[in-house]
Parts: structure tokens; sequence; C-alpha cells
């Protein structure tokens, strides 16, 4: 029979805590590029035609992506309008 050991690291403990908020997934939100910043919570989950749920992403970045009026998604390499993206809030 072979044992397997289950790691529980820090960040799995966090991520399974309820009260913990959750982080902008925006790859560029540590550095604050890309309308990111990165003291800022994720507020909103975006969804594309082409992803579906894509990612939650900070305030400031739906700002950013809104302003812009298009942002690029690499896993189809197409460019999204920023009216066919729906930011849903999260609570
Ligand atoms: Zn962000
Ligand atoms: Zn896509």
């Amino acid at each position: 029979m072979i044992m397997t050991e289950i790691e529980v690291d820090l960040s799995t403990l966090e991520m399974l805590d309820f009260e913990h908020t959750p982080a902008c997934e925006g790859q560029l939100h540590a550095v604050n590029l890309f309308g990111h910043q990165a003291d800022e919570p994720a507020k909103w989950l975006m969804v594309t035609p082409c992803c579906g749920t894509k990612l939650l992403v900070c305030e400031p970045r739906r700002k950013f992506i809104i302003a812009g009026g298009a942002v690029y998604c690499g896993d189809h390499n197409r460019v999204v309008q920023a009216d066919e993206i729906k930011f849903l809030p999260i609570d």
C-alpha cells in the first residue's frame, strides 16, 4: 500500500478561509500595470464571450478596461471589446 502525504501549506489554508479577501488574478496586478493596483483586492468577476468566466479583477483594472475600450485575450488570440465584457460584482 502506498501512503500519500497530503501537504497543506499556508496559502491553501488561506484559500479555504471564508473571510479571506479574494485576490485580483490579473497577471500584472502585483506590479501595477494595465490599471492594476497591487493593494486592491478583487472586486469583479470578468466574463468574456470567448472565455466565459475569465478571472477576478480589481476595481482599478475594470475602470482601465472600460476606459480603454477593449482587451486582448491571449487564450483566444482576439480582441474583446469592452462592451462585450460583463463584470459581475463579488462580495
Ligand atoms: Zn488587479
Ligand atoms: Zn478568450
